[in-house]
């Protein structure tokens, strides 16, 4: 085979062949045709993938017509499917030979030997494989290779135009994934949502592969490559102090963008032929081709940040590098993981809904979208890949999934479900300022959670009481640095002011565990929920948990103050963080600050250590608060982050309750005002068994004290009591059904 004079012209000449019009099969005939010739092959084929995921012949030069839309592979069948899988090309000298080679007599290929083959990009993912072969057993050379490559990414893009299928064709074609899909992942922020998939940092899309002078796009890419190159020290500049992994991060970010590697296949694929936004394009193909179906998480790790890299760049050369984006007014948001602030950027009012590839329920974009009240999926596995921005999408954070293009009726089955939510709502809304008082009497009151600032601005809406628990450290896991005295005085001042009054309960710091901070190195732990977390940490480094106090004592200007710590398991630990209390009180006298007007200080109880020491606890606390989240994970020894374990055992189950009552009658015996301030203080039947155990005080998320209202101003405490109390001697491991049938006799509304 002698070498080709470049792609260039040869795509030149189909274009011009093109340009004449004609039917589509007869186009597609031409393209294998002038392929074949220019590159000296015998054979040129190109197989599409169908809807079925099947390879289909679709054009051929050399192998028998009657093939053409008869040979099919499936996905991974043969060398075709083969090529298909793994998104590389494939160059075999004898191909009959290869244990993937699947023969097919129709196509009348045995005289050839030797083998070329290349993907159809597009996104990443393969929607077909262009092909040459010859009777020689020859070894095509590196270029040969290269080329086909970019004729094939070509041919990618004027297939998904239109260019080469007739209309009905090109519906079966799988261009971009169209079936309505059902993706299964965690829930990360309660609700339901409809809209349309608006790709995080939606990719640029290059316009025009080819370009006229190959010197001026070198230059262009070279600008651009710069402008990124400043952009991101620029980056690194601004994060002076900063130690540990994202400095690492952002380095390793930066070795990326200065590698030689990537601007030599940049330069290689402009002067074959492409214009810099083609070469991009072409550049991000054969990464994530080469890495994309890594498990190793370093490597994942890599080619996301070379995804990054080749956005960005994107940007530079379209000059949107800083355009805001303008959102639809229904917009699902699908991203593989946020930062901190990302979602804060997005226009509140028409995001609807989030998708993430990754992340937890612990992870910043999770935390923040419970914050804005955005229902959030996550952990879902191939999610980009299954998606192109402007495919309508459901988020149901209910069940935890996520749909892809979803059928008619199940988008009626979501309307119905959303009206029955609003409506729900509505009630929920006109009980706003009706006081929770049980049938019998008994004033039950509704607090809420909160940990950002921007959780304030719900506080009236939902018709809380006040916040009962204040999760400080949402603003350090937000933050991208470790915030000063000033930066946490300014929110906890601006919380109590929000609160106009109403209680605030503090938590003070309780990271580690799930929580990590990435600024902060912590050693990896093979326990972390049992390990250096909550005031463990603020004990060993008093400074940390000083600097906080001070920062709420300052803030308090006089007001009330309420300190709570958390994961007390030794009352020694209460002791010692009340004197870090009372030094800070004395300091602030000293330099004249003005003390909080009262100051109650109160501890957690969520280490089980506690049920037996609650004689000396009490006494020495101006409140406790029951964490049924972390109380449970340590009765039952089941770690709540893993789906695994998480939902294994039952809260409402003879231990736990009988352990819960335990807290509420000590309370009651010592006069200790006491709260559940765990995720099942917001469950209607939970609420109710808690408030038939004696408790009321209940603080939960905001979304939870509409429903939990409406039980308490159904329920007759006295009968709630009698129920419960007769289930605590139950022999069964769990009595969820026993209470939700005793709440519906009752005519609770659970
Ligand atoms: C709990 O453990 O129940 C609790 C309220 O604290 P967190 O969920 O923040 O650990
Ligand atoms: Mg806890």
């Amino acid at each position: 085979m002698a070498t080709i004079r470049g792609p260039r012209s040869l795509l030149r000449q189909i274009r011009e062949a093109l340009a004449g019009g004609g039917p589509p099969q007869a186009r597609l005939d031409m393209v294998v045709r002038i392929i074949a010739r220019s590159m000296v092959a015998e054979v040129c084929s190109i197989y599409l993938r169908r809807g079925s995921g099947e390879l289909e012949l679709f054009a051929t030069e050399g192998l028998d017509p009657n093939a053409v839309h008869v040979t099919r592979l499936k996905a991974g069948e043969g060398l075709v499917g083969e090529i298909a899988r793994a998104g590389r090309p494939l160059t075999l000298s004898d191909a009959p030979n290869h244990p993937s080679f699947s023969y097919r007599p129709e196509t009348g290929e045995d005289p050839f030997h030797s083998f070329l083959g290349a993907p159809l990009l597009r996104g990443g993912r393969a929607i077909g494989v262009l092909v040459v072969q010859n009777r020689t057993e020859r070894v095509y050379g590196e270029e040969e290779v290269e080329d086909l490559q970019i004729i094939a990414m070509v041919l990618a893009e004027m297939v998904a135009a239109g260019d080469l299928l007739a209309e009905a064709e090109l519906r079966d074609v799988e261009i971009a994934p169209h079936k309505p899909e059902r993706l299964k992942g965690a829930k990360f922020a309660e609700g339901l949502a409809y809209g349309i998939a608006v790709m995080h940092e939606a990719p640029v899309v290059a316009e025009q592969l080819l370009s006229d002078d190959a010197a001026a796009e070198e230059i262009k890419l070279d600008v651009a490559i710069n402008a990124l190159r400043m952009q991101i020290d620029a980056m690194l500049e601004g994060q002076h102090g900063l130690v540990g992994p994202t400095f690492e991060v952002l380095e390793s970010y930066r070795g990326l963008a200065n590698s030689r590697s990537w601007t030599k296949s940049l330069v290689e694929a402009v002067r074959s032929g492409l214009t810099a936004e083609a070469a991009v394009e072409r550049v991000r193909s054969q990464h994530r081709a080469s890495i994309g179906q890594a498990r190793d998480p370093y490597l994942r790790e890599r080619l996301h940040d070379l995804e990054d890299l080749n956005d960005r760049l994107l940007r530079h050369l379209s000059g949107e590098a800083h355009a805001a984006r303008v959102l639809p007014d229904n917009a699902i948001l699908i991203a593989r993981n946020l930062g901190p602030a990302d979602l804060l950027e997005y226009d509140r009012t028409k995001l609807k809904g989030l998708l993430l590839e990754e992340g937890s329920t612990a992870s910043h974009a999770a935390i923040v979208a419970r914050a804005l009240d955005i229902p959030c999926v996550g952990r879902l596995t191939g999610l980009r890949d299954r998606l192109s921005e402007g495919d309508p999408v459901i988020v149901d954070a209910e069940t935890g999934e996520a749909w892809l293009r979803p059928r008619p009726d199940v988008i009626a089955a979501l309307d119905a479900r959303l009206a029955v939510r609003n409506q729900r709502k509505a009630e929920f809304a006109k009980l706003r300022d009706t006081p929770a008082f049980t049938k019998d009497g008994t004033k039950v009151t509704l607090l809420m959670n909160a940990g950002l600032a921007v959780d304030l601005d719900i506080l009236g809406e939902t018709g809380a009481e006040g916040i009962g628990l204040f999760r400080t450290e949402f603003q350090f896991m937000v933050a991208e640095e470790l915030p000063r005295l000033e930066a946490q005085t300014q929110l906890y001042e601006r919380v109590l002011e929000a609160a106009n009054g109403l209680p605030v309960t503090f938590r003070t710091l309780d990271l580690g565990g799930d929580k990590l901070l990435p600024y902060m190195e912590m050693d990896r732990e093979d326990n972390p929920a049992l390990g250096w977390r909550a005031v463990r940490m603020g004990l060993d480094r008093p400074a940390l948990l000083r600097l906080q106090l001070r920062a709420l004592i300052w803030a308090s200007k006089g007001r009330a103050l309420r300190i709570m710590f958390p994961l007390i398991a030794s009352i020694d630990e209460l002791r010692a963080a009340r004197a870090l209390v009372d030094q800070e009180l004395a300091w602030a006298r000293k330099r004249g600050r003005p003390a909080p007007s009262r100051l109650d200080v109160g501890a957690m109880i969520e280490a089980p250590s506690l049920l037996w020491h609650l004689d000396a606890l009490l006494p020495m606390t101006d409140f406790v608060s029951v964490g049924t989240n972390d109380l449970m994970q340590y009765l039952f020894a089941a770690d709540r982050g893993n789906p695994r374990t998480a939902d294994r055992y039952d809260p409402l189950s003879p231990p736990a309750l009988r352990a819960l009552k335990t807290i509420q009658e000590a309370c009651a015996d010592t006069g200790t005002p006491v709260s559940v301030c765990g995720e099942m203080a917001g469950r209607p039947l939970e609420a109710f068994t808690l408030v038939a155990l004696g408790f009321d005080r209940l603080s939960m998320p905001p979304a939870g004290i509409g429903p939990v209202k409406q039980m308490v101003l159904s329920c007759d405490r006295g009968a709630a009591q009698k129920g419960v109390a007769a289930l605590l001697k139950s022999t069964s491991g769990s009595v969820r059904n026993e209470i939700e049938t005793l709440a519906r006799k009752l005519y609770v509304a659970v």
